[in-house]
């Protein structure tokens, strides 16, 4: 195949050449092909001027001009620079056009009558109009009419200069024109109304016109997410055929009696998101739901159902926890919600004594247990169940993709698996990365809670602050106060977890209970930290961003979030979450520096915005499409051109005609010819993971 040849085969490209483009990423002509001008930075050459027409405002335009003289100058003084100065003419009028350093060679080449056809930036001269030049060509006349049109602009390295690239890839579309299969199914892209492979190519790199280039772009954008799709969805079917699913019954004794126990009734969000997964339960392929909910959403209680609906079926169920305050928090709702029940639960975490664990491993192999809570420890190779037919994780952005399929092969079944978010990931990226996943997503929040309010304040108001902080401890709220750093700060104008615990502990909260959490602290510690504040011993709490997981103290009510401005919306948005889960109206205060005004133009939004989904897609504006949390981070491959956020429509359209490509395993043998076609194998990749 042609393009797994390495550049050297192109004329032009030796060993040196050959390092530079190296330092691109590119060494097969596939790769080179594979190289998009930069996105936005093509110069439009289409319109040949005439030289009393061109605007003298430095930018780049095009015109032809016969050579009238060719003379060698310098500019005087300490900079002394030569140049050497060509003046052409057309009907209209005439330019000087200047070149420097090693443009110079060529220019003194040219002669008198030649016509060229230059690329110039234009400014007013002296006496007459002068242009330095980008680039000049020898005027054919065959070429009568034609202008070079729209060019790309690559994003180069030392050694490579825009001409040598645009020589090299019109060799390498040479060689495509030859012969290139296509890469995508002949039905999509009728469908689609798609351009040919070929033509999308040429169009990329040298378009015939602005259309074109928006229609190459589209074949682009279009492929690379209908494969990632394809990849997604082989990847879900492979892992499906393996073991039996289970098939649940329709909801039975010990649901209802739960449902009839809680002390509110479910929410319409929470009844929709219920009536989703108890029929993926109940049909034998093996549930794949995500269940995406804000903070406070009410995830925890569907949880609960799922698990009585394994227990009821006589299966046992597992939740899994990214931290040990967050199982043992689950553990007790859980104890509280399904004991009554007459099921059996129990946590397994890593701080164990050995005895306990052996009684719970036993009890969890022998299936007298039901219901097992915990973290990672469920993972462990001797942890087995009886029969598990459920594996819920929670804050699953926290756990790889592999600790997931690893719990699910805890099971001689194919368990349902249900992940439990509450970060709010834009519906657009959760396609793309749990694009296997079916989605439950769960808007606002149940009745009777009071939005937090959220106040924006610079260090000026710090005094302001401390007093409110004071006031709420004295009417008998509890506080946190959260940090981005543990350790006296190496960055100007951080105050770090310690400062702060000691400055509020000797100043204004002298004598009231205080502690002081973070992640480096034993996981025992933590637990006591988190119980005495979860009891109401301790009224304030100064911690770093451990507590930003799903812990659940209705009676705090203030949160003071230091150097505000170092934190994501959409992670603010989820620490406030652990504020206002109780009656009293609660606030979250943002104190920043002061010194950069964009930072504090930025939490604005927060003040009034209290939908999660919209503060991580603003995020993810303010990131930037190109390096959003990392698809690479997923294990998935990276997109060129395709930009999540831009390309909704496109990923929906792609994920549909995806599934109708991929509708069996057997299928994979139509998509694999044309993931051989690719210039690489990012998404072979997927394939086969
Ligand atoms: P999260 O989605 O963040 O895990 P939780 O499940 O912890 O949210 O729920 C937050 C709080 O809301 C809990 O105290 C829970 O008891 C309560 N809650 C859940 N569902 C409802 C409801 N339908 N009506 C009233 N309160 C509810
Ligand atoms: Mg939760």
């Amino acid at each position: 195949m042609w393009w797994k040849e390495p550049v050297t085969s192109l004329k032009g490209i030796g060993a040196k050449k050959a390092a530079d483009l190296e330092r691109l990423g590119i060494s097969s002509v596939g790769d080179l092909l594979n190289f998009y001008p930069r996105q936005d930075a093509y110069s439009d050459y289409s319109k040949l001027n005439t030289i009393n027409a061109l605007a003298a405002d430095g930018t780049k335009q095009v015109f032809k001009g016969t050579v009238y003289r060719v003379r060698d100058s310098f500019r005087q003084g300490r900079g002394r620079q030569n140049f050497t100065v060509v003046t052409v003419r057309d009907a209209t009028g005439y330019i000087d056009l200047y070149f420097f350093g090693a443009q110079r060679y060529g220019a003194r080449k040219v002669k008198p009558d030649e016509t060229l056809l230059v690329i110039g930036r234009v400014t007013r001269g002296r006496t007459s109009k002068i242009a330095s030049v980008v680039s000049y060509d020898l005027w054919d006349d065959g070429d009568a009419g034609k202008t070079p049109g729209i060019q790309p602009v690559y994003a180069l390295t030392e050694g490579i200069t825009q001409k040598n690239m645009a020589s090299f890839m019109r060799q390498a579309l040479s060689l495509a024109e030859g012969g290139i299969p296509e890469s995508l199914p002949e039905d999509v892209i009728k469908k689609c109304a798609l351009l040919e492979r070929i033509t999308a190519l040429k169009n990329i790199h040298f378009p015939e016109s602005w259309g074109m280039l928006k229609k190459a772009r589209e074949r682009f954008i279009f492929e690379e997410l209908f494969l990632l799709q394809c990849g997604l969805i082989y990847y879900s079917l492979k892992r499906q055929e393996v073991r039996q699913g289970v098939k649940h019954g329709h909801d039975g004794e010990k649901t209802a009696q739960l449902l009839k126990n809680l002390p509110f009734s479910l929410t319409p969000e929470q009844n929709g998101a219920w009536q989703e997964i108890s029929l993926d339960m109940q049909n034998i392929k093996p549930m794949h739901r995500i269940l995406q909910g804000d903070v406070g959403s009410g995830k925890t209680v569907i949880s609960a159902l799922a698990l009585a609906k394994a227990a009821e079926n006589g299966y046992q169920g597992c939740l899994m926890a990214p931290t040990e305050i967050l199982a043992m928090q689950h553990y007790e709702t859980m104890k509280e919600y399904l004991e009554p029940l007459g099921l059996k639960t129990a946590v397994l975490t890593g701080g164990l004594k050995a005895c306990e664990r052996k009684e719970i491993l036993a009890g969890l192999a022998a299936g007298k247990i039901d219901i097992a809570v915990g973290t990672h420890a469920l993972l462990e190779e001797d942890v087995k169940f009886d029969a598990l037919s459920l594996a819920i994780t929670d804050e699953q952005h926290r756990f790889g993709v592999d600790q997931r399929a690893q719990l699910a092969n805890k099971s001689s079944f194919a368990p349902d698996v249900l992940v439990m978010t509450a970060t709010p990931i834009p519906r657009t990226l959760a396609l793309i990365v749990y694009g296997d996943l079916d989605i439950s997503a769960m808007k606002g929040r149940p009745p009777g809670r009071k939005p937090v309010q959220t106040l924006l304040y610079t260090e000026e108001k710090r005094d302001e602050v401390y007093n409110g902080l004071l006031r709420q401890v004295n009417v008998g709220s509890q506080a946190y106060v959260v940090c981005p750093l543990i350790e006296a700060p190496d960055v100007m104008n951080t105050r770090s977890a310690e400062t702060i615990y000691e400055e509020l502990k000797n100043g204004v909260l002298k004598g009231v209970p205080c502690a002081l959490l973070h992640g480096r602290l034993k996981g025992q510690e933590k637990d006591e930290i988190m119980a005495g504040f979860a009891e109401g011993e301790i009224k304030v709490l100064v911690a770093t961003t451990v507590i930003e997981v799903g812990v659940n103290v209705p009676n705090a009510a203030l949160m003071v979030i230091e150097n505000a401005e170092r934190f994501g919306l959409a992670q603010i948005h989820q620490l406030r979450g652990r504020v206002g889960r109780g009656e009293k109206q609660s606030f979250c205060v943002l104190l920043t520096p002061g010194d950069s005004p964009e930072s504090t133009e930025r939490l604005k939004v927060l003040r009034t915005c209290d939908d999660g989904f919209r503060l991580a897609e603003e995020d993810l504006k303010l990131r930037g499409a190109g390096q959003l949390f990392g698809l690479r981070q997923h294990g998935l491959p990276d997109l060129h051109m395709a930009d999540i956020l831009r390309d909704t429509d496109v990923i929906v359209k792609a994920r549909r005609l995806a599934k109708e490509t991929m509708r069996n395993e057997g299928d994979y043998g139509k998509i694999r010819q044309f993931l051989d076609m690719q210039f690489d194998d990012r998404f072979q990749m997927i394939f086969n993971s």
